[in-house]
């Protein structure tokens, strides 16, 4: 799959200067007319109205984007303030002044 600076989209028909994306798949697209030269469709590419068009019909539109992305960013933050915790509940630890007793782990019994 690649971007291309223009082309026919396959879905509208329309021969666009915008970008189009090559899908890398054959197709038995119609004989069009470009400047008086008939030009067959033969692979499956779509303009960027059109993929985006296909985005929005699977709820994939900018602001979707840009809420999944807050979202990251948020759980990201929540983890490091967590990372953060545990690494001073460490520290903690390891300045205690008297020595804890090992507690030998045990396990779960094998089935
Ligand atoms: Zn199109």
């Amino acid at each position: 799959m690649q971007v291309l600076d223009g082309g026919f989209c396959s879905n509208c028909f329309n021969h666009v200067q915008t970008p189009v994306v090559e899908l890398d798949a054959a197709w038995d697209g119609p004989v069009v007319d470009v400047d008086g030269t008939q030009v067959s469709v033969d692979d499956l590419r779509l303009c960027a109205t059109c993929v985006r068009s296909a985005a929005e019909v699977l709820d994939v539109s900018p602001e979707s984007l840009t809420q999944a992305r807050n979202e990251a960013e948020a759980a990201r933050l929540e983890l490091e303030r967590w990372q953060k915790h545990a690494q001073a509940l460490e520290r903690l630890l390891a300045d205690r002044p008297e020595v804890l007793p090992k507690v030998e782990k045990t396990g779960r019994k094998k089935a």
